[in-house]
This record gives structure tokens, C-alpha cells and sequence, in this order.
């Protein structure tokens, strides 16, 4: 089963299962475009200077890449997400028992988009107006971790930089799953030391 292109069954009712296979590309254009209005809509709104937008934006892209690495380690991996019968499997575990099924490398936009909403929600309590620009970055953050994903478990290692994003994911999966829990960067696995001890992959 590791491995495996296949599609395991998640739901009884067909409607659910259905609504839980999506094309990644589409959703990940949809969040990427939801990400370019608000901040369109953020930048008539909110007068700042070109470095107070770019830094707006950045800081929420630097949060993302916390989110992720928190998310995954802590909700993602939390009780018995191997189980099949458990909630947690059918976020997480699943695709740690078949990594290369290509419908269920995103969550299906009737999730992200409340969740997304929820997020604006907890960002505007924190910095009223100004998540309209924030936002945007960690939503732009959240497009680039689905994309490099999505061609992780779709394509072959390139030879650039981001052959060691390959690495360091597919040892997550095929070595240890309890360390490299970052995607988009090691930057947080370094800091709180879930750096993989073994790095070789076979
Ligand atoms: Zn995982
Ligand atoms: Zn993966």
C-alpha cells in the first residue's frame, strides 16, 4: 500500500467521497487568485508606503510557513492518525498510506475556503485592517506549499535548488514521520530540532 497511486475509500456516502477528490491545480489557481483580490482590495483600501506593503505581505508568508510546520506537526500527526477509523486519517493519514494519490494531495476547496475564513477572522482580531495584506502573503504561502507538494508526489526530484525540498519531504514519508515536518523550508524543523538524523532514503 506505501506508496501507492491508489485511492482508498474515506466516506460511505458517495457525495462526501466525491467532494473529497479534487484537481490540485484548480485549487490551488482558485486560492492563489482569492490571494491577488484581497490584496488588490487591500492596496486601494490601505494607503502605505510600496516597502510597508511588501513587508505586510512578506510577514504573512513568514506566519505561513510557522502554520505549516505547527499544523502538521501537532494536528496533522496528533492520536491515532494512522487509523483508518479515526478523523485525523482522513486529513492526514491517508496520504501517508498512499502518498501518490493525485486527487488527495489538497484539501478540496469546501474545507480550505471556511478554513481560510477563519484565519482572516483570527489575523483581523489581531491586526484589524491591515490582514487585508497580510493575508494575502500567508494564502501565497499556503498556493506555494500545495504546488511544490502536489509536484513532489507527482514528479521526479529536479535538479535545482528545490531537489532538496524533495529530500527532505520524501524522508518524512519513506524514513521517519515524526521529523521534517516542514515543507516549503527546514527553517522551523531546525529550530525546533525535527531535522532528520538520517538523511539517506533508502
Ligand atoms: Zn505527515
Ligand atoms: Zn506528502
Amino acid at each position: 500500500m506505501k506508496n501507492s497511486k491508489e485511492s482508498i475509500r474515506l466516506f460511505e456516502n458517495p457525495i462526501l467521497e466525491s467532494l473529497t477528490k479534487t484537481n490540485a491545480l484548480f485549487v490551488i489557481a482558485t486560492l492563489a487568485l482569492i490571494s491577488l483580490s484581497i490584496l488588490l482590495f487591500g492596496i486601494i483600501k490601505i494607503k502605505l508606503s510600496i516597502l510597508g506593503y511588501i513587508v505586510l505581505f512578506l510577514s504573512g508568508t513568514f506566519v505561513y510557513t510557522l502554520a505549516e510546520y505547527l499544523i502538521h506537526r501537532f494536528v496533522y500527526h496528533s492520536g491515532e492518525y494512522k487509523n483508518p477509523k479515526k478523523w485525523i486519517f482522513k486529513i492526514h493519514g491517508m496520504h501517508h498510506t498512499t502518498p501518490r494519490d493525485k486527487q488527495r494531495l489538497v484539501l478540496p476547496l469546501p474545507v480550505s475556503i471556511p478554513l481560510a475564513g477563519l484565519f482572516i477572522f483570527i489575523f483581523w482580531l489581531i491586526m484589524g485592517n491591515y490582514v487585508l495584506l497580510f493575508f494575502p502573503g500567508f494564502l501565497m504561502g499556503y498556493s506555494y506549499y500545495l504546488s511544490i507538494h502536489y509536484f513532489i508526489h507527482t514528479t521526479k526530484p529536479p535538479k535545482n535548488f528545490f531537489r532538496y525540498l524533495w529530500k527532505h519531504h520524501l524522508l518524512h514519508h519513506y524514513k521517519n514521520e515524526t521529523v521534517a515536518f516542514g515543507l516549503t523550508s527546514p527553517l522551523w524543523d531546525i529550530i525546533f530540532g525535527t531535522m532528520p538524523k538520517d538523511k539517506k532514503l533508502e
